[in-house]
């Protein structure tokens, strides 16, 4: 039986029969078991779901030595990114200001924070649900060099302050990238990430990021990609570290 666990709550994709929940319950001491009914959508990455045991839906999920506190019913919680997630907490430095634009609850904002120590991460988020349990998620990490935004990142004020930039977001990310290039110190990297057709995906995102880079007067000095996971059949989500100095 495939299921994912997330803290104490059990998610499931297929309806279950009274027998198949028991079993579930008794194996994994869940206190909810929960049916995913739809895709995550719309711009706040939503999840649908159906209770199927228990009612409570709020639960911390532990990873990597992390605490993620957050409600299943209006939060999704990617398994697929886990790896990225790991890969993000080691990725920055002492010396970095690193700005997440699309920060959700903390997702690659508090491992990167506790791991990699940078002087300040910047997280915006434009959910409110969200910003609550990033702000949670700050508290309970005990982390201080988190500064936590409540906005739509294309309205806040931050210009040419940051040496990394996440945009840990699949929907139109390119449309954010003049955005991104107004934070971006002179010299500095973008971890970009995209949802593309396994045929191209190995230029689009590069064709993007060169467009974009070259509007606001950058250039991109290196790159590398990395696959992430498989998003539908012949698409896959790609994150792209981009490095750019302004010419
Ligand atoms: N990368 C994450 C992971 O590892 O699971 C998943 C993506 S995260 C859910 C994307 C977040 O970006 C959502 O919380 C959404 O509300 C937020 N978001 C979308 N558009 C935004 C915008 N314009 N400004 C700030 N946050 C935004």
């Amino acid at each position: 039986m495939k299921y994912q666990k997330i803290g104490d709550i059990v998610l499931v994709k297929k309806p279950l029969s009274e027998e198949e929940i028991r079993e579930i319950v008794k194996k994994t001491k869940c206190k909810t078991v929960a049916l995913k009914t739809s895709q995550i959508v719309g711009e706040f990455r939503r999840p649908y779901i159906k209770i199927l045991y228990g009612k409570e839906t709020e639960t911390i999920h532990k990873e990597h030595g992390c605490l993620f506190k957050l409600d299943v019913s209006k939060i999704m919680w990617s398994q697929g990114n886990i790896k990225e997630r790991e890969r993000m907490a080691r990725i920055s430095n002492e010396n970095e200001i690193v700005v997440d634009m699309f920060a959700g609850i903390g997702y690659f904002s508090i491992p990167l924070a506790k791991y990699s120590n940078p002087k300040t991460v910047y997280a915006i988020e434009k959910n409110p649900i969200a910003y609550h349990y990033l702000c949670e998620n700050i508290k309970l990490n005990k982390l201080k060099n988190i500064i936590p935004i409540l906005s739509d990142n294309r309205n806040v004020n931050l210009r040419n302050i940051a040496d990394r930039i996440i945009m840990g977001y699949i929907h139109k990310t390119h449309k954010f990238l003049p955005k991104a290039f107004e934070i971006l110190k002179d010299k500095g990297v973008i971890h970009y990430h995209e949802t593309v057709a396994e045929k191209v995906m190995y230029e689009r995102p590069i064709e993007r990021l060169k467009y974009y880079a070259k509007i606001y007067n950058y250039k991109l000095v290196d790159y590398k990609i990395f696959k992430i996971k498989k998003y539908a059949p012949g698409v896959w989500h790609v994150v792209v570290d981009a490095k750019f100095c302004a010419c």
